[in-house]
């Protein structure tokens, strides 16, 4: 079979070493000439961005993060911006943090320098999110593409090992969900599968050794791969489903994440032999789902809707609201019935294999 494809590869510039970040911002900050540098960081993570910026000058320090961005937050943060004639912005932290600054370079222009330090992936992607009145908004526009993304895998080190499995299992998600997004193609099939590999080695090493380095540069690279996959990918059946128990139950991101992966796993194995075959492989098991569970088991990853407050009850309002939101992409069609068992299967935390028999 012929390769065709069209790939849209963003362009950005990595720079990846334990120990360096400090030493490697600081060269960023004179390669982009700025004078007027904002250091955004939220208080939890402001002695992080202390570190990494002991050798630059700032012209302002911000802290005011929330998670998901509230539309105040930002229009605060972009008035701070423009009043300090800001040249630079750099952004210390997690996925909130990135978003903050994504949120003030859409408006300004600005140049973003990130610096993560949880799996989230956001550092690698052109997407923006706001909320207001408790509805989020998402949208694509390079602007907020971070010119530059600095890994330092000591920055992780004080992240809890149940905040790094349920994070890495966010980008874990990315991956595994790109081999079927709307845009899928062989190059961002690679990277996730590249990713799938990283992340499956990386996050048991950080559970056995919470303080070694090892494991936190593994599942920083295979975070960093997860989300170039995803934005170049686009959002798969997986995230459709999560994005509609997030936002109309309030269930929370990562573990809601955690326990419908395998489901959607098991539901696409049977129709989708060649993401299948990638995957497994990338686990080094011969069967993905297979690969997926004992990931989970070793890390003790979260199991059953249920206990995150989701219940039988809502199963059939979910599918209504999910069903027309899954892409054409899907290799096995959704249908009300199929969409009902898997539902039911990740709400009693039922073996995902289960939903392969069809
Ligand atoms: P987060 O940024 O809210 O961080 C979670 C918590 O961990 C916070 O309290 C933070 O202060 C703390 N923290 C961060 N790094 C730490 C460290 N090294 N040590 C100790 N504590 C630390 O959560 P997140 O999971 O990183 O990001 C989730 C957000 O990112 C969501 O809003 C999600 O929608 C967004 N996101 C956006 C994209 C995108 O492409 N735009 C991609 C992925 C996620």
């Amino acid at each position: 079979m012929s390769l065709t494809f069209e790939h849209v590869t963003l362009g950005q510039r990595v720079l990846f070493g334990t120990g360096k970040a400090a030493e490697n911002l600081a060269s960023e900050v004179s390669r982009f000439g700025a004078r007027r540098v904002m250091v955004i960081a939220s208080e939890s993570e402001s002695s992080i961005a202390g570190e990494v910026a002991a050798g630059i000058e700032v012209a302002l320090n911000y802290d005011d993060v929330a998670p998901h961005v509230p539309i105040e937050k930002a229009g605060k943060a972009r008035a701070a911006a423009a009043e300090h004639r800001i040249d630079l912005l750099v952004c210390v932290g997690g996925g909130s943090t990135t978003g903050l600054a994504k949120a003030i370079a859409l408006t300004s222009g600005l140049p973003i320098v990130a610096v993560p330090t949880t799996y989230a992936g956001s550092e690698a992607t052109n997407v923006w999110g706001l909320t207001e009145a408790a509805r989020k908004s998402t949208g694509v526009d390079d602007k907020v593409l971070p010119a530059t993304v600095i890994y330092d895998a000591n920055l992780t080190l004080s992240l809890p090992v149940e905040l790094s499995v349920a994070s890495g299992l966010n980008g874990m998600a990315h991956c595994i969900d790109s081999m079927w997004g709307p845009r899928v193609d062989p190059i961002n099939r690679a990277l996730a599968a590249e990713g799938i590999r990283a992340l499956n080695q990386g996050l048991p090493a950080i559970v056995k050794d919470p303080a070694g380095l090892e494991g936190r540069e593994q599942a920083l690279y295979g975070a960093y791969l997860s989300a170039v996959a995803f934005a170049s990918a686009g959002s798969g059946m997986h995230h459709k489903i999560c994005h509609v128990l997030g936002g109309t139950w309030n269930m929370p991101h990562a573990q809601t994440h955690a326990t419908v992966l395998p489901y959607v796993l098991a539901f696409n194995t049977p129709e989708a032999p060649d993401a299948a075959e990638r995957i497994a492989a990338a686990f080094g098991t011969a069967d993905p789902v297979d690969g997926l569970n004992r990931l989970r088991e070793t890390l003790d990853a979260p199991k059953a809707l249920k206990d995150y407050g989701f219940t039988e009850e809502n199963i059939a309002e979910a599918v209504d609201l999910i069903l027309p939101v899954i892409p054409a992409s899907n290799p096995r069609t959704p249908t009300a019935a199929n969409l009902t068992a898997l539902l039911q299967a990740a709400t009693a935390g039922d073996d995902p294999k289960t939903l392969t028999d069809f």
